[in-house]
């Protein structure tokens, strides 16, 4: 094979108890999925299928810390999120086989720039200058797992005080089935993390805010946004 003309970082995260890096390939992310934060962003939480959108690989902050505030934004939100991350290969799959492809799960942050991500909504265009950014994915380090809880507390807190409350029984679309969907439109597989969604309490973030993600059974997620170099 020809040589590659320069090295690029390869994305990974780290693995609880193991020496090994999981490396990430693509990030996909589910639009809304509990109807609390569907309502608070104006939409009708029906149980139409699910959408998404995805960001670059590089948006990943492995295992959380510092976050610079980013660039061209003045509502930087926070979205917790349980992430899924996959072992084998899923293609048209039914949700009773989306369990057999499953890693590990561990807590995201859907770092989302809302005001460049609503002007985009607003006039049709895509969502990528809101959702895909440099530092744009925190996620706390993976716990193997071969099956993803139906039920647990999702938190946030920033400085302390609770910003976002739910649980995973509240999913709209519950992992099995939301993989399943996912896999008709993609030869899903290793490498291959996807963020499901985020509880109501989405809120704005400031320089030297504090965020402390967790989820039952699944892990903890520390970030500290700090100012722009
Ligand atoms: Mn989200």
């Amino acid at each position: 094979m020809a040589r590659l003309l320069f090295d690029v970082p390869v994305p990974a995260l780290p693995v609880i108890g193991e020496e090994a890096l999981y490396p990430v390939r693509r990030i996909f992310c589910v639009g809304r999925n509990y109807a609390g934060h569907a309502r608070e962003m104006g939409s009708d939480p029906s149980r139409e299928p699910p959408f998404y959108f995805t960001k670059a690989a590089d948006c990943l902050v492995p295992g959380g810390g510092d976050v610079p505030y980013p660039p061209a934004t003045a509502n930087l939100h926070h979205e917790v999120e349980l992430v899924i991350a996959l072992a084998r290969p899923l293609f048209r799959a039914a949700p009773e086989q989306a369990g057999s492809a499953l890693f590990g799960l561990a807590v995201g942050l859907d770092l989302t720039r809302r005001d460049l991500q609503f002007a985009a909504r607003d006039k049709g265009r895509p969502w990528d200058l809101g959702k895909s950014f440099e530092h744009a994915a925190p996620v706390s380090a993976l716990l193997r797992a071969a099956t993803a809880p139906e039920a647990g507390a999702v938190t946030l807190t920033v400085n302390g005080e609770i910003r976002q409350k739910g649980d995973l029984a509240d999913m709209i679309w519950p992992v099995p089935e939301l993989l399943a969907h996912l896999s008709h439109y993609y030869r899903l597989g290793p490498g291959d993390l996807v963020f499901t969604g985020t509880p109501e309490g989405v809120g704005p973030l400031s320089p030297g805010d504090r965020l402390s993600g967790g989820i039952a059974g699944v892990g903890e997620l520390a970030v500290t946004i700090v100012a722009q170099p």
